[in-house]
């Protein structure tokens, strides 16, 4: 029978089956994904063949995935598991105030997804915190991450109804992903109460497990809508990408790169007639976005 993994423990997998039955299963012998190196072959979000005839199912075969997202790796033992895979769109939920999420976290964020080919859409949250000036920056932002392509709301998840969001979510799997603090149960909880209250279900189960690695868990809003919780996740691991490449991933840089003095070569850092820096400096390019570009640039970790 054909199901959806939608929670993973590490050895155990919760199956959502064609049947509209939950499963605990396991992988039976090796699975191996063409292409993927990885200590933990499947992930939630994975559409599998499950064979139901003992009490815990076997997994027996991963079907192709549209994508995935990689967990970002623990430094040294290089280990690295496939976090999510076959996600329709990324949610980012942050915060201006209480907690500030900064910009260079949400651009590295959408650079991560764009480079999985995942579109974003970025929730600004506790707006009802906001002060007037608060307001005028928020306001700032979003016109800025609207005009690379972003689709973005602004919302007091504890005072309004997500009507906007919970439509966007129709009938898509979509990955939310936040630092702790910027409201993503409240959020949740607004937009579909039955979830939250499997959540906790769940966070109050593998509580009783002792590893700490957390992974995600992919909750049902209806027979086709679908979240897929991180909890801990702050980062994935990033594509392997050539120093050329990073600007591909920036949207308003991807076309402009081209007329670059030095072409497919320029990095945009300080070469002559750099038409990236060139737009840097007629504000066209906005600067918060460059200095996110250069200091992913600077960081060897993600240009293996
Ligand atoms: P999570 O860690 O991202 O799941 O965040 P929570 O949903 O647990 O929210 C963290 C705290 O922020 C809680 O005390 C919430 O009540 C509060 N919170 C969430 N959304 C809002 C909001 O829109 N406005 C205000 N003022 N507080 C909020
Ligand atoms: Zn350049």
């Amino acid at each position: 029978m054909k199901g959806t993994v939608m929670r993973s423990t590490g050895s155990f997998y919760d199956v959502l089956a064609e049947d509209g039955k939950k499963y605990n299963c396991r992988v039976r012998g090796k699975i191996r994904l063409e292409g993927i190196k990885e200590t933990n072959p499947v992930a939630v979000g994975d559409h599998v063949i499950v064979d139901l005839e003992h009490e815990i199912g076997s997994i027996t075969e991963i079907l192709p995935r549209t994508n995935h997202i990689m967990r970002k790796s623990v430094k040294k033992t290089g280990h690295s598991h496939v976090l999510a895979a076959n996600i329709d769109q990324a949610l980012l939920v942050v915060t201006l105030a209480l907690p500030r999420t900064s910009l260079g976290f949400i651009d590295r964020f959408l650079v991560s997804a764009e480079a999985y080919r995942i579109p974003q859409i970025i929730v600004f949250n506790k707006r009802d915190l906001l002060s007037e000036d608060d307001l005028i920056q928020l306001d700032e932002l979003i016109k800025l991450y609207e005009s690379i392509g972003t689709t973005c709301f602004s919302i007091s998840a504890q005072q309004d109804d997500p009507e906007a969001i919970r439509k966007i979510l129709q009938g898509k799997i979509t990955l939310i992903a936040g630092h702790s603090g910027v409201g993503k149960s409240t959020l949740l909880n607004a937009i579909a109460p039955s979830i939250s209250q499997a959540v906790g279900d769940i966070s109050s189960f593998s509580q009783k497990g002792t590893h700490t690695t957390t992974f995600a868990e992919m909750f049902a809003l209806d027979d086709k809508t679908f979240v897929i919780d991180t909890p801990g996740v702050k980062e994935w691991g990033l594509v392997e990408m050539s120093e050329q490449e990073l600007s591909d991933y920036f949207p308003e840089m991807r076309d402009l790169r081209l007329e670059c003095k030095y072409g497919a070569r320029c990095i945009h850092i300080n070469e002559p007639k750099c038409a990236i820096l060139d737009a840097v400096q007629h504000q066209t390019i906005a600067l918060s976005r460059y200095q996110s570009y250069y200091s992913m640039m600077m960081d060897e970790d993600n240009r293996k």
